[in-house]
């Protein structure tokens, strides 16, 4: 990352009045910032000369601001299809950090303090506070803060809720996850295990299926070596599946409808296999399923359930400190290579969830 331009920094006497807590600083020159855009709508699978890397000069903060500078940031399959809907090109590329708090004159963010925040693809940036959500006060030493992107963050809550919500999955059931090896899948399976179901996961490698029986998931196969993706879904359920946690969308989920049972629920999450689609795919259609076998099929989106994040980031937590959880990282290194993260996820070269040390 081109370093953060830290010129001359003394006390300021505006700040007087302020606590302890609130290091009051001025600064003789403006921040520097470096973002990425989205310098052309992504047509097919992204290519590098989508995006631009610009500066951005940053005032100093004004009462109830703060300057934050980025830890980590998220690299997410949203930032596809949301790119269509709520960007324009120009815009900085969407996506959530974890930023630490580097200058402050809010009172609930001082100096020091970690926070997360969609801001973007950004190094630093300049908030007032309202879109700010402090890392958990009880946030271990020792765990790295790009948990809160992933495990312990939007992926994790994303498992939980479409399980416990959606599914509204029961002990002795089967599940069925796929993109199991990723942030979400890799949270999705354990959880299941943990409430005592059977568990299959598919993934794109060996590697990938390696680690899923690592995680005590109990089938695992690659979906890109099986001979027939029929064949391996019913070897590893030959009664077929109560639930299944939809990452993948098209051609896989046609074959996976047959293969549910009665009164099967499916949390539709995400449809990966179609986000780079020039052509929308089409059928064979689920009606008759759905009909024959009453299945009920669901969209969602995590920021459906607010009001449970606060419980729900400590129940992760506790799951995780137990060492119920396990989680895994795919970590670029430098602010300069988040396009190449981006695209590098959206190929499958992550195995857990994909972040990018600034
Ligand atoms: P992942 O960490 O799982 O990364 C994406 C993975 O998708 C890749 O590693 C790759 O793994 C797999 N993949 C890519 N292309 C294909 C394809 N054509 N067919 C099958 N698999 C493919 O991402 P997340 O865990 O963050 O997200 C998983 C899904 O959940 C996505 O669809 C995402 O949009 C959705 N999501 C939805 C949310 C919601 O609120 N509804 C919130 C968060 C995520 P592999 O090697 O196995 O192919």
């Amino acid at each position: 990352m081109v370093p953060y331009q830290i010129t001359t920094f003394k006390q300021s006497s505006a700040h007087e009045h302020a606590p302890a807590l609130i290091l009051s600083w001025t600064r003789s020159n403006m921040a520097q910032a470096q973002v990425w855009t989205l310098r052309k709508h992504f047509q097919g699978f992204p290519k590098n000369t989508d995006f631009e890397l610009k500066e951005e000069k940053l005032p100093e903060p004004q009462n109830g601001e703060v300057l934050l500078e980025a830890v980590f940031l998220s690299v997410d399959p949203y930032m596809r299809p949301y790119s269509r809907v709520q960007m324009k090109e120009g815009d900085v590329m969407i996506g959530q950090q974890v930023a630490r708090v580097i200058q402050s004159k809010n009172l609930k963010f001082p100096v020091g303090s970690h926070v997360t925040t969609h801001c973007g693809w950004r190094t630093h940036y300049l908030s007032n506070g309202s879109d700010l959500v402090l890392v958990l006060p009880e946030w271990p030493k020792n765990l790295p803060l790009s948990l809160a992107l992933g495990a312990i963050g939007m992926p994790g809550l994303t498992a939980l809720y479409g399980l416990e919500e959606v599914c509204q999955i029961k002990s002795g059931e089967t599940l069925l996850v796929n993109a199991a090896a990723g942030a979400v899948g890799i949270i999705v399976g354990q959880i299941a295990k943990l409430k005592g179901c059977k568990v299959v996961g598919c993934a794109g490698s060996e590697d990938k299926v390696a680690f899923l029986k690592q995680l005590g998931f109990d089938e695992a196969f690659n979906y890109k070596t099986v001979r027939s993706l029929e064949e391996a879904l019913k070897k590893a359920a030959p009664d077929g599946y109560d639930c299944y946690f939809e990452n993948v969308g098209g051609h896989f989920s046609s074959v996976v409808m047959p293969q549910m049972r009665e009164f099967g629920r499916i949390a539709v999450c995400g449809s990966i296999s179609m986000y780079n689609d020039t052509e929308p795919q089409k059928g064979p259609y689920v009606h008759p399923e759905m009909i024959f076998k009453q299945l009920r099929m669901e969209g969602f989106l995590v920021h459906r359930w607010p009001h449970k994040h606060p419980e729900s980031l400590k129940r992760l937590l506790a799951w995780q400190q137990q060492g119920k959880l396990q989680w895994r990282e795919h970590v670029t290194e430098g602010f300069v290579n988040m396009p190449a993260a981006f695209m590098g996820m959206l190929k499958g070269d992550n195995i857990g969830k994909a972040v990018v040390k600034a």
